[in-house]
């Protein structure tokens, strides 16, 4: 049996956080759109130029390549499961998703939407910063590394900051979301497959819904 799931939110809803959890605790593997847009700006090719310039400016890749990278993964990557993080953020793309996992004989088995106010949203993506090393996050105001420029968990120097987690793209992409992302929670509604957890709780506690929706569908 395999698990499928969504992870759905803003930007800034702690998508990536719990995603990681759920590769650490579960054995899921993540596919994250984002990490392999960042990865392909990175790779010199025209695509990866385009790539860029598009995500700098706050706004969403085409269906076309998205999709593409997705179908990539699923047919080379083999995995007990699959977290989809930052993907579908249209609805083209749900129903592409819909069809590459039937051709496989998978399915989503959940969309766990993670709900967080506006404003919250501002505040935590301007603080935000990563290890460039092993992928934690921090944050200036709510989670500073214990010895400034220096990772808790590696000991890496090499900490920094996404090039689209400025106000001007932030903007965009809040609207980018409300516009074209935020109607795939009435589609996932209608199919009995939505799962509000609360993303302005604790992390922990966030943490522990997601876990609860995973093992009411059998996630273990
Ligand atoms: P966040 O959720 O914080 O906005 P992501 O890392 O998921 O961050 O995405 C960063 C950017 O990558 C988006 O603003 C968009 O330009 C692009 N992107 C990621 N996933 C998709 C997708 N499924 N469809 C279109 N563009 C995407
Ligand atoms: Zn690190």
């Amino acid at each position: 049996m395999t698990i499928n799931i969504i992870l759905l939110g803003p930007p800034g809803a702690g998508k990536g956080t719990q995603a990681r959890t759920l590769v650490e605790e579960r054995g899921l593997v993540q596919l994250s759109t984002g990490d392999m847009l960042r990865e392909a700006r990175t790779s010199g090719t025209e695509m990866g130029r385009v790539v860029a310039e598009v995500m700098d400016k706050g706004q969403l890749v085409t269906d076309e390549i998205v999709i593409g990278l997705i179908r990539e993964k699923l047919e080379t990557v083999d995995a007990p499961g699959f977290i989809f993080d930052g993907f579908p953020r249209t609805l083209p793309q749900a129903d592409a998703l819909n069809d590459l996992l039937a051709g496989m004989g998978r399915q989503i088995d959940a969309v766990i939407e993670i709900q967080v106010d506006d404003t919250a949203l501002v505040d935590r993506i301007s603080g935000r910063f990563t290890c460039g090393n092993c992928g934690e996050v921090y944050h200036d105001q709510t989670k500073p590394t214990a010895k400034p420029g220096v990772c808790d968990l590696c000991g890496s120097t090499d900490l920094k900051r996404r090039a689209d987690d400025n106000a001007d793209s932030l903007k965009t992409r809040l609207l980018e979301y409300y516009k074209k992302t935020s109607p795939l929670i009435g589609y996932y509604y209608a199919k009995k497959q939505l799962h509000p957890v609360d993303g302005m709780a604790e992390m922990d506690e966030v943490g522990r819904q997601v876990a609860a929706v995973m093992d009411g569908i059998g996630g273990r």
